[in-house]
């Protein structure tokens, strides 16, 4: 059973208001809210249990590595993966890719070879591969979406070519909430030799995700849209690529030995973990996987799909309103637009007057705008807490907006 009142009580912050009004959070695509099992994690790991790691012999160092190092487990066991020492700790996953492109692929690319990328990428996904097209004269192939706004694994499958050396793929669009069929992309590419990297970003907030049984190469989380605290976040690498990788951020504890004229490096994962991590923020990030696996993410998702189904019932009930993108295979995030000339930023202002919390602009993803043909949108991203009274907010607050825009 899904105790929707129990679980919205582990979160402090909904019960609060905004302009006089109940807090309607509906902005979990950009950053989910933390339960209170992870601001306990936190202050507990600053008030009790805190030193730096890996570094001390003495009891709160050891009791801090201990913490943050079980945090690897955790991840493995969320992600589905049997090998935690093909976890690396990441600030979130911009730092996951951006490893990837400097440490596996800027040694390994040269002019004309091709990476390929979807038009619904965020740009995390996409800056760090350009940088390999302004430095190394990488080409970049873009994959458009279909006429039902998705990602066809056979068109990523038939832009490979002789040339091509990453296919760069989201599980799910931040956008549109698309989800896409990595498994399909990932078996196809590996019988042509190709590796693939999935943005797991959102995926793995709204579904079960098992990165063995996906096999992509490089699986990319981040722990603030987990519930967990920003800063904290992790890439899963196959040991395979972790093998080919050279280190990315030098420091302390990636190395192994460091002389005048020499340096050996740890073993991976520490060997791509350089410096002090966010050490308490991935033990954060450890409690907000735990919370989620209790709830079950099998039951997080069957809520999410009751939601939107909901939703999108009640948006398109709404013929002024444009609800961009007509995948069916969705998760509960909605981005539209208004008739008529009101900016989404006027849109998000006026539900924001109504405590609804939403997001307004090109949500980092404009070759998806230039595809949609909008410079703007308005997203309404649903989260584990969300309720069906709160859909019935927005539109009650869409509602207000078409009143004073039409
Ligand atoms: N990829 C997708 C699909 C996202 O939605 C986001 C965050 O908005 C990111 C990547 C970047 O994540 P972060 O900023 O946490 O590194």
């Amino acid at each position: 059973m899904y105790d929707i009142d129990k679980i919205r009580g582990d979160f402090p912050i909904l019960s609060r208001e905004v302009n006089g009004k109940p807090l309607v959070y509906l902005d979990n695509g950009a950053s989910a809210q933390k339960p209170q099992v992870v601001i306990d994690a936190v202050t507990r790991g600053y008030a009790e249990e805190y030193a730096n790691v890996h570094r001390g012999l003495h009891f709160l160092s050891n009791l801090a590595t201990e913490k943050y190092e079980a945090v690897r487990g955790i991840t493995a066991r969320f992600l589905g993966a049997k090998d935690e020492d093909e976890i690396v700790f990441t600030s979130g996953t911009t730092e996951g890719i951006n490893l990837v492109s400097y440490a596996w692929a800027a040694p390994r690319l040269e002019a004309g070879d091709e990476i390929i990328l979807s038009v619904a990428e965020h740009h995390a996904n996409i800056v760090p591969w350009h940088f390999l097209r302004e430095r190394q004269g990488v080409v970049l192939k873009w994959v458009d979406l279909t006429s039902e706004d998705e990602i066809d694994p056979q068109a990523v499958l038939d832009a490979i070519t002789p040339k091509t050396k990453l296919i760069a793929l989201t599980h799910m669009s931040n956008v549109l909430g698309t989800v896409v069929d990595v498994k399909s992309v990932v078996d196809g590419a590996r019988e042509k030799g190709v590796p693939v990297l999935v943005d797991g970003s959102q995926a793995s907030v709204h579904m079960p995700v098992n990165v063995d049984e996906i096999g992509a190469d490089f699986y990319a989380i981040t722990g603030h849209k987990l519930y967990g605290p920003s800063g904290s976040g992790a890439i899963h690498i196959k040991k395979s690529r972790m093998a080919e990788m050279r280190p990315f951020l030098g420091g302390g504890d990636m190395i192994r030995d460091v002389g005048r004229d020499v340096v050996t490096y740890n073993d991976p994962p520490m060997k791509f973990e350089a410096g002090t991590p966010g050490i308490v923020q991935q033990i954060g990030m450890g409690a907000a996987l735990e919370y989620m696996m209790g709830l079950g993410m099998e039951k997080v998702a069957a809520h999410e799909r009751r939601l939107r189904d909901y939703a999108r019932d009640r948006l398109n009930g709404l013929n002024w309103l444009n609800v961009q993108g007509k995948s069916s295979g969705k998760g509960a995030i909605f981005s539209f637009t208004l008739e008529g000339a009101a900016h989404a930023h006027d849109i998000s202002t006026v539900l924001d007057k109504k405590g609804v919390a939403v997001r307004a602009g090109h949500h980092c993803a404009q070759p998806l705008m230039d595809h949609l043909g909008v410079t703007a949108t308005c997203r309404a991203s649903f989260g584990l807490y969300n309720t069906e009274a709160e859909v019935d907010a927005l539109v009650d607050a869409l509602e207000l907006c078409h009143e004073l825009f039409a």
